[in-house]
Order: C-alpha cells, then sequence, then structure tokens
C-alpha cells in the first residue's frame, strides 16, 4: 500500500509533496565540491535526524512537486524531471518512466484540475512535466494551467549563453519542457524584481544557483512559508551555508541567498518546503550557536 502524502496548511491553504524520485548513494564530496569537510559527519552526528544519508554515509536526496489548494485554485510549484525526456548530457534523468502522474493522482490532483503551475528556475529537474509526450510531439501536460516563472530564466536559458558545456545537465531541457508551453500561449512571466502572485503568492530573486531563480513566499492568515528552490539541496547546508552544490551555477550569490534565506526563516514558525531534500523534504530552520539547525516535519 502506498502511504499517502502529508498535509500541509498554511493558512487557508494546504501543501502536499509529489515525490519523483529519491536518490540516495550520492558522494557529498562530488556534490559539494571543493568545501566537503569529512570531518562534519562525526562532529554533527548528534544534531542531525535520520534519513539524511544512507548506510554508506552517502547523501540522500529527492526530486518532486509541491502542491499548493487555496480554496479556489489548485497550483504546482516546479514539475520535477519528467518522462521521455531526451537529455543525451545527462543520462541520469534520460528517458526516465515514473508514475509521478499517478502519484499527483493519488495527492488528490487530476492535470485538468491544475490552474497555475508556478515555476522557481528552468532547470531539468523542475521543468520536466510541463510537458508530456503524446505521439512524438511535448504537449502541455496541465492543459488549462497557466505557467509563471521568472524572466530572467527565459532569458538565459533560450540563449546560445547558456547552451554551453558548463550547463550540460540542463541541455535540450528549455526546448523540450518550457518552449512548447510558451509556444502554446500558456506562459506569465515575473519581472527581475519579482513581485506578488494570486494575493497569497511573493516571488522573491533568490539568485545564485541559477540565474534568475526566485523562491516563493506563501502567507495566507496570519500563516507563511517559504519555497525555498534551490537555495538549498540537502540539510547539510543548513549547518553549512557556504556549501554550495554541484549544481549552482553562480556561487558567491548562491551563498548570499542561502544565508538570506536562512536569516528569514530562523527560529520563526515558517515552514521552508525544499525540492530536494529527503525525508519529508519541510521543515523548520532554528538558529544554533554561530550557525543553523533543520528540524524535519
Ligand atoms: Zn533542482
Amino acid at each position: 500500500m502506498t502511504k499517502l502524502p502529508k498535509i500541509y496548511t498554511v493558512g487557508d491553504t494546504t501543501v502536499t509533496r509529489v515525490t519523483e524520485m529519491v536518490i540516495s548513494g550520492v558522494p557529498p564530496e562530488i556534490y559539494f565540491p571543493g568545501t566537503w569537510d569529512p570531518s562534519f559527519l562525526e562532529a554533527n552526528k548528534d544534531s542531525f535526524s535520520e534519513g539524511l544519508i544512507d548506510e554508506n554515509s552517502q547523501l540522500i536526496v529527492s526530486i518532486g512537486t509541491w502542491v499548493v489548494k487555496t480554496p479556489q485554485h489548485t497550483i504546482l510549484i516546479d514539475t520535477a524531471t519528467g518522462n521521455d525526456k531526451n537529455l543525451p548530457l545527462n543520462p541520469d534523468l534520460a528517458n526516465l518512466h515514473l508514475p509521478y502522474l499517478e502519484r499527483l493522482q493519488e495527492a488528490g490532483v487530476n492535470p485538468e484540475e491544475v490552474d497555475y503551475v508556478l515555476l522557481t528556475h528552468l532547470h531539468v529537474d523542475h521543468v520536466g512535466w510541463n510537458t508530456k509526450l503524446v505521439d512524438g510531439k511535448w504537449v502541455p501536460t496541465f492543459p488549462n494551467a497557466k505557467y509563471v516563472f521568472p524572466i530572467k530564466e527565459q532569458e538565459y536559458y533560450s540563449s546560445e549563453a547558456s547552451h554551453n558545456k558548463e550547463n550540460e545537465a540542463n541541455f535540450n531541457v528549455y526546448e523540450e519542457s518550457v518552449l512548447p508551453i510558451i509556444e502554446a500561449g500558456m506562459t506569465e512571466t515575473i519581472g527581475p524584481e519579482g513581485g506578488n502572485f494570486l494575493d497569497i503568492f511573493t516571488f522573491i530573486p533568490t539568485p545564485g544557483h541559477s540565474i534568475g531563480q526566485m523562491s516563493i513566499r506563501l502567507s495566507s492568515g496570519d500563516e507563511e512559508a517559504l519555497f525555498g528552490a534551490d537555495i538549498m539541496h540537502h540539510p547539510f547546508q543548513v549547518m553549512r551555508p557556504d556549501w554550495n552544490s554541484m549544481y549552482c551555477e553562480f556561487g558567491d550569490q548562491a551563498r548570499i541567498s542561502r544565508l538570506w534565506a536562512l536569516e528569514y526563516i530562523a527560529d520563526r514558525p515558517i515552514i521552508y518546503f525544499s525540492t530536494h531534500f529527503p525525508e519529508s523534504s519541510a521543515g523548520y530552520v532554528s538558529r544554533s550557536d554561530d550557525s543553523f539547525n533543520w528540524h524535519f516535519i
């Protein structure tokens, strides 16, 4: 029997995780290039919870979508990797056949019911289910949705500048997963300064991981949550905000954005909804000595 997804409430809204995949066996020295400190595990073993590393002390991460339901709308935040994608330079994420849409259904969402798809940025593991392959053509998976994303991301990933060797993880992603929804006239963009969307959301520029990444704040009633996108990939970065992941494209800026988010939510009742943390992927941040700590909920 599948475990039913947890339902979080934030004011008048509910938030549910749909996990596309869980990846274990990730070598920390590769994931945090140049900064990983092997003594970290032993030194911190009492302050982090189960599920962060596997039996071989390798990292566990995940990829997924958050479903936000308001009294009026069904909203997805980021759309994971997608099936059948042609990613010749990223074979681990290519040509998947995962039951994501079935899991979405289990979380109470039919594709036709989705009103908005909010995208924090346009990397391979955040835009995949924007489209699905039907009779050899990429068509919008959510036929009645408006897809909303930062304009800076569109400008960059449609440009030659992004089609270079450093960006091979995202090769062909724009063409298969973003362009078809633009051509279908189903998109709306957020300007570089961010801003409010649908009264309850605020797009907040948190660049660095990618050129125009934005976090999304949810405020409903007097409650608040933050969808931090890829400010962090693993809870270890809560304790070590100076560690960038191998996927952070603009390292110095990524550290600034990470620290901003941690300072903003620490010791406040703001749920942090991550894209890539293992376990529930959701939790709170507290202050600890001169850094921060993570608590799953
Ligand atoms: Zn990501």
